[in-house]
């Protein structure tokens, strides 16, 4: 499978998808390439529990809303995945999985892009891969002589397997409150252990104050008055936002936080005060980092972990851009409503490129 064309789209979760929306209307040739069986990104591998943490109006895709879901205000994961399916047959957007992106090298005019189905040759590249396939676990000593069972957020679907059990759960965000909250329900005992106290937002705020404040955001800067709110407006707010579950489990006492500690042993967990806490699982729901191996082979200059960009657009490589991967690529690019707000000006900007290089 190879070819040219103008634009690859490297993954086709829901920011590689909203690339896709964008870059139908400027009539260019483009592929999305995602390494996944199936549609959904990465909501294809939440828990089964998961919520979004906004209705349904309030999750949008550019072009089409996602619809409500019967009975569920704040639509479960598999409906997000429905949504991302129909959406990219919707706007027949041409995507080829599974198809694993290994390197972009420069070739000529242009880029290759080189994967296990062989290469496309490209004017410009969008990278959209997400974090899901990079989890991240802090590098606490004994980790490799503690005999009980150690998962990171991307190995946990329910609770049963922690039933009876004595749990850690360590992490200071959504997940690691999440999953609390639901093991804890199970499990014989459980010890939150988080690197700073725990930030909650008020029982009132969810999702949809992400959505407001990127609206705000977005119109601040149509109107040329600024940026306008911005991150730093929801983070003076909290991390952690009172789902359903998390609220029953501070109701129920549960999400009393411990500092984080020191090391593990064969049966447990030690803090630098000397108190033990004896575990038979640990559970780190301590992130992710961007998935961007497949970028190395390009001389860009890189700052924590991601190549230093103008927006989305890399600032050693202009016809590359990155969408996702958190607010370093646009203001909540790596949410639903973000990606479509991130990947418009990303693909106004590429096909303008594109149209002074003479492509088009
Ligand atoms: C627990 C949790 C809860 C969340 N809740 C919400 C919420 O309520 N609302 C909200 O808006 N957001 C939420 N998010 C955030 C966000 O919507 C997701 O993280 C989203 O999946 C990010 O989309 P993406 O397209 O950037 O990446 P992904 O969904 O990870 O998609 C990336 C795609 O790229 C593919 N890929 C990776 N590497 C390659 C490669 N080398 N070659 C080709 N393809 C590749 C992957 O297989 C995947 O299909 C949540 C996230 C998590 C983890």
């Amino acid at each position: 499978m190879t070819g040219t064309t103008d634009v690859v789209v490297i993954g086709g979760g829901q920011a590689g998808l909203a690339a896709g929306y964008f870059l139908r209307r400027t009539g260019l040739n483009f592929v999305v390439l995602d390494a996944a069986a199936a549609p959904g990104g990465a909501w294809r591998h939440a828990w089964d529990s998961l919520r979004l943490f906004s209705p349904a109006e309030h999750s949008p895709l550019p072009g089409w809303w996602m619809p409500r879901q019967d009975g569920e205000p704040y639509p479960t994961a598999d409906h997000v995945v429905d949504y991302l399916a129909r959406y990219e047959r919707r706007y027949d957007l041409p995507v080829h999985r599974p198809v694993r992106v290994r390197a972009v090298r420069e070739a000529g005019n242009g880029l290759a892009v080189e994967s296990d189905r062989g290469t496309w040759h490209a004017r410009g590249v969008v990278s959209a891969t997400g974090t899901w396939d990079a989890p991240c676990t802090p590098n606490v000593p004994g980790r490799g002589e503690f005999a009980g069972t150690q998962w990171h957020t991307v190995d946990y679907r329910t609770p049963e397997p922690f039933r009876g059990r004595r749990v850690v759960v360590v992490g200071g965000g959504n997940s690691a409150a999440q999953i609390l909250a639901e093991v804890s329900t199970v499990a014989a005992d459980t010890l939150w252990c988080t690197a700073r106290p725990p930030r909650f937002m008020p029982d009132d705020v969810d999702g949809r104050v992400l959505f407001d404040v990127a609206t705000r955001r977005r119109a601040a800067r149509e109107a040329g008055t600024g940026s306008g709110p911005g991150v730093g407006d929801l983070g003076d707010i909290g991390d952690i936002v009172i789902v359903p579950p998390v609220r029953a489990a501070r109701d129920r006492g549960v999400l009393r936080a411990h500092p984080m500690f020191d090391r593990l042993t064969r049966d447990g967990v030690v803090f630098d005060d000397g108190g033990e806490y004896a575990c038979d699982a640990v559970v780190w729901c301590t992130g992710f980092r961007p998935v961007l191996d497949h970028l190395t082979g390009l001389n860009l200059s890189w700052r924590d972990g991601l190549p230093v960009t103008d927006g989305t657009r890399s600032v050693d490589e202009p016809r590359l851009h990155l969408l996702g991967y958190g607010d370093r690529t646009g203001f909540a690019s790596a949410t639903l409503i973000g990606a479509g707000r991130t990947a418009k000006p990303a693909v106004a900007d590429l096909a303008e490129r594109l149209r002074a290089d003479g492509t088009r």
